[in-house]
């Protein structure tokens, strides 16, 4: 559980800034009221009660996390349980393990399933549809776009959507492991925020819902340091339930 700091707030949700379309993320958490900011540098990450991790090109992005010196302290943060969202090159990133991806690229182990990159092949590198999704009452519309699939779930990893592929197989493409919530597609780009309210939902303290707020903390500003009682936070705190929403 997020535990307020010692004035009594809880830190923004921290959108990774380093490739990718987190500025979409960025404004659908404004819109929802939420204070959310980029992160770029481990003193950006230390602020933060929640992370997500945008789409974009997950190669590029393991690169840049460890030029820009986030991929150490981010794998604490993900060890000690900070609640996070993974879209598309996200989610790879998220995985334990990646298929068809650089030898090189690192895996953060945050969620136990395997992910294959590109999986939807040529023909159907980018597509939408409407997918049926455990938790939220109608379709939600998802875009995907050079998407991943996973390939392996393990125990303890709920699988809360699915989509064919060309050959006929079923992979899913919705996953939740405790509060980590992971989708090979871009829910920031289809104009319904319900995953990123799913994912709110897995952060046991209410984020700042002060516009204002949001706002300032968007301009990309530094903060002091907070003392942080969040690391000792034991694992089953971690838990949390998409499906009540
Ligand atoms: N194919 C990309 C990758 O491997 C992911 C694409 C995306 O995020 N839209 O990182």
């Amino acid at each position: 559980m997020v535990r307020p700091g010692p004035t009594g707030e809880v830190g923004p949700v921290g959108v990774l800034a380093l490739q990718g379309d987190f500025r979409e993320h960025l404004s659908l958490l404004a819109s929802l009221g939420v204070a959310a900011i980029p992160v770029r540098l481990p003193s950006q990450l230390e602020q933060v009660s929640a992370l997500v991790v945008p789409g974009g090109e997950s190669t590029t992005i393991s690169l840049l996390l460890e030029s820009s010196g986030l991929l150490g302290p981010l794998r604490e943060r993900l060890r000690l349980g900070l609640p996070t969202l993974g879209t598309c090159a996200g989610m790879i990133l998220l995985a334990e393990e990646v298929l068809d991806g650089r030898p090189d690229q690192h895996c953060l182990g945050a969620i136990d399933i395997s992910v294959r990159r590109n999986a939807f092949g040529r023909q159907r590198e980018s597509f939408e549809a409407d997918l049926a999704v455990d938790g939220l009452r109608a379709p939600l519309h998802a875009v995907f776009i050079r998407a991943p699939v996973v390939e392996r779930v393990g125990d303890g990893v709920e699988v809360l959507a699915s989509v064919v592929l060309p050959d006929g197989g079923e992979k899913p493409v919705v996953c939740r492991q405790g509060n980590v919530l992971v989708c090979s597609f871009h829910p920031e780009l289809a104009g319904d925020p319900r995953l990123h309210e799913a994912f709110l939902g897995l952060v046991p303290e209410k984020l700042s819902a002060d516009k204002e707020t949001a706002e300032k903390l968007s301009a990309d500003k530094e903060r002091p340091d907070k003392e942080r009682p969040d690391k000792e936070r034991p694992d089953k705190e971690r838990t949390g339930n998409v499906r009540a929403l």
